[in-house]
């Protein structure tokens, strides 16, 4: 249980890059990291406006000469001081990931990085090759695999509750863009521009998300090769897509399928994640989060409640607040920062292996996530068709 205990020896001192006034996932990053005084946010490069974001900075309790008018020079001024920030958050759109990231790990400086990580699986390994060399982490935030039903699901999967499993049906469908409500809002206008976003729109945005719980419930799933369709059903977004759908087939004989779209009309996430066995299934709904759906062929459907005593022990290790009281994403998020803490205190203290088993989205989530979406961009690209993965 959570309670105002801490697992690490000190807070991390912490800086941000993006996340400024007015953006949308800066504040989550806040809270996720502080929730549980595992970060100390002292330094940042808030924003696109150097002015705006030093104001920012200030705003949040900041001392202004830590409040930098971009990434790089907050590297540099935060290397050299003693009490310099040991982490920073990159929080930018996703075409400055990249370069920001591998400025911060050559800088000695760990990073939380938002998803997709790169535009390429060649970046993305680069800056695998980098931390590793340099014994940083890299935490990449995909914030909903910090739900406790996730951690429920893999144990049900791993104990052979399931069966064997045959089936993965993955789905991050919103309605908010089913019209081009780029022309209006500046956050969605950089997702559908390839400069800004990438070889994609929803693939990167939001099927990542799924995956890579997916992942997560399921770790001994390997994908042998997959077919994407996608399309763009505001044309002015192409060639970003705003609707695709991924077959998947698994080396193990299972299959799968994901169906992510911003243009399901009427739609709020309808991010699912549903696994069949060959003795029942789970199925898990980011709408509904402290719920898991577990059907066994034969008997009636249970729903499992988050902070239950009869989940399994490490299902409850992140309970905050006792059964029947609703945790969100802030709490999924935190409960992904205590992690990205404990790895980043792990490694500076020349034992990582200590962390080896601890769950939490790291580099090489970071990396399987770009290699998936670059697979479908090619696959659909090609016109649809099957694409082994390597
Ligand atoms: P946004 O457009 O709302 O905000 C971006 C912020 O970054 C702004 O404050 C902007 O001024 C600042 N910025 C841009 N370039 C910068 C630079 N070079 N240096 C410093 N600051 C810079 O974008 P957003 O929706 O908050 O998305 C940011 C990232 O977070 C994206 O990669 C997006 O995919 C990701 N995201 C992830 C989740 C999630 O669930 N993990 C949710 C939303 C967004």
């Amino acid at each position: 249980m959570i309670n105002g205990n801490r697992l690490t020896k000190s807070a991390i001192r912490w800086g941000m890059v993006g996340g400024g006034k007015g953006s949308q996932i800066g504040y989550v990053h806040r809270s996720a990291a502080m929730r549980d005084g595992y970060f100390d946010l002292i330094a940042g490069a808030f924003d696109l406006d150097a002015d705006r974001g030093r104001a920012f900075g200030m705003e949040l309790g900041l001392q202004a000469d830590r409040c930098y008018p971009d990434h790089q020079a907050m590297f540099t001024a935060e290397a050299a001081r003693p009490d310099g920030i040991r982490c920073v958050t990159i929080a930018t759109p996703n075409n400055t990931h990249y370069p920001i990231t591998k400025a911060a790990l050559q800088a000695g400086i760990h990073v939380i990085c938002e998803k997709p990580l790169t535009f390429t699986t060649a970046e993305a390994l680069d800056l695998q090759a980098i931390a590793k060399a340099r014994g940083l982490v890299v935490g990449v935030t995909y914030g909903y695999s910090g739900h406790q039903m996730i951690e429920e699901a893999a144990r049900l999967v791993a104990d052979g509750t399931l069966g064997k499993i045959r089936i993965v049906n993955l789905q991050f469908a919103h309605g908010f863009h089913s019209a081009a409500v780029e022309l209006e809002n500046p956050a969605a206008r950089w997702r559908v521009d390839p400069a800004f976003a990438g070889p994609s729109y929803v693939l990167g945005d939001l099927a990542t998300h799924p995956l890579y719980i997916s992942e997560v419930i399921c770790p001994h799933l390997k994908i042998r090769r997959l077919l994407c369709s996608r399309q763009s059903f505001v044309a002015s977004r192409a060639p970003l897509e705003d609707n695709a759908t991924v077959l998947m087939e698994y080396d193990s004989g299972a299959v799968g399928t994901c169906w992510t779209s911003a243009v399901n009309a009427g739609a709020m996430h309808s991010q699912k994640v549903r696994v069949v066995g060959s003795k029942g299934s789970v199925e898990w709904w980011d709408e509904h989060p402290n719920q898991l759906r577990l059907e066994i062929q034969g008997e009636p459907a249970r729903l499992l409640d988050r902070g239950m005593p009869y989940l399994h022990p490490q299902s409850l290790a992140d309970d905050r607040i006792g059964a029947g009281h609703p945790e969100g994403l802030f709490d999924a998020w935190a409960n992904l920062h205590y992690r990205f803490a404990l790895a980043i205190e792990a490694h500076e203290e020349g034992d990582p292996s200590r962390v080896a088993d601890l769950r939490y989205p790291g580099i090489a989530a970071g990396v399987e996530g770009v290699r998936w979406v670059e697979h479908c961009v090619r696959s659909a690209d090609a016109g649809g068709i099957w694409v082994d993965y390597a």
